[in-house]
């Protein structure tokens, strides 16, 4: 089936009634740059950029991250590239973060954007090389971990000090690179709306997203039959994302998990989404469900879901949508 699926890989991401959709790749390491453009990722919707913390006592400084970014974006060969700034913290534990003093709960304690705001030694030579990327080809800069518009705010004031820093300095970027954010919170995915009036794009995290809506720690062996993408309670708020984008008010991907488990590829084209970013070897398996997938039926079929939620388990009515 997989030597199979190969002939897959020069097929347009389309689907039987003629909806485009864009199938990208997370990458964790740059040598999966070859991998994800082997398989055909129309762009990277993900990049993860913690690595560069990891194993080391200092921090990396402004030309190494430029260096590393720099070789793979001349790697991806003019297709896109969302760069997220540094993840630090709970389940992805680097020198930087170390550094800050241990608290009790590590997924609720200072991670990501919290720790790059407060921390602005860590943060700002990170930031000035993702803005200096963007003079070397198509990149956008995505913010996990946001919560609150405060936060979005302070993150745009020190985006546009950065932008005029760079100026004074005389080095290029791209002074429209896209500016966008994880909606992998609770909070966030319920305010989402307003967010999206301050942001460029917004990518729905549900690895995070589905252990903060359900208090399941996704690290814990011992809940994770617990750990459901298929609970009410996170379908509806990934729902209610997907129906911004659909709005218009903002695009909106998905680059959790979710976006390569092919058991919700169907459900999530009938809700709304065309942007999918997912590990490189789910992107053929998830482009054959969407070249065989007629979005205005499952559309349909989401529309009868979501008005049954409340009264059925919606892991039987999400199987149907697979048949
Ligand atoms: C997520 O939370 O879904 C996500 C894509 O980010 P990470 O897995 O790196 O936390
Ligand atoms: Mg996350």
């Amino acid at each position: 089936r997989h030597i199979e699926r190969r002939r897959l890989i020069g097929e347009p991401a389309v689907t039987r009634d003629g909806v485009a959709i864009e199938l990208q790749a997370n990458l964790e390491l740059p040598e999966d740059v070859a991998t994800a453009r082997a398989l055909g990722a129309s762009g990277i919707g993900l990049y993860r950029t913690e690595f560069l913390y990891m194993n080391r006592e200092d921090l990396p400084d402004e030309e190494e991250h430029l260096a590393v970014y720099t070789s793979v974006i001349r790697g991806l060969d003019g297709i896109p590239i969302t760069i997220r700034t540094l993840d630090l913290g709970a389940d992805k534990q680097g020198s930087a973060a170390s550094r800050a003093p241990p608290t009790g709960n590590p997924a609720l304690g200072l991670r990501a954007i919290r720790l790059c705001l407060k921390e602005p030694a860590i943060f700002r030579p990170q930031l000035r090389a993702i803005l200096r990327a963007s003079a070397v080809g198509p990149v956008r800069l995505m913010l996990p971990m946001i919560t609150s518009m405060h936060e979005v705010e302070t993150i745009l004031f020190m985006i546009a000090q950065t932008k005029d820093e760079l100026q004074r300095d005389g080095l290029a970027f791209d002074p429209e690179i896209p500016i966008g954010g994880m909606i992998e919170i609770p909070a966030a995915a319920l305010t989402a709306a307003a967010i999206a009036k301050r942001l460029d794009f917004l990518s729905i995290g549900t690895n995070d997203l589905i252990q903060y809506t359900l208090a399941i720690d996704r690290l814990d062996d011992a809940v994770s039959y617990l750990y459901d993408p298929a609970h009410p309670a996170v379908l509806t708020l990934i729902r209610q994302v997907i129906d911004i984008g659909n709005k218009g008010l903002t695009s909106v991907s998905m680059c959790g998990e979710m976006a390569g488990d092919p058991r919700f590829t169907r459900l999530l084209l009938g809700l709304g989404l065309r942007t999918f970013s997912m590990q490189p070897g789910s992107l053929l398996e998830i482009k054959e469900i969407v070249r065989d997938s007629d979005t205005r039926r499952l559309a349909e079929q989401a529309t009868e879901l979501f008005d049954r939620i409340e009264d059925t388990d919606p892991r039987a009515l999400i199987e149907q949508m697979n048949h």
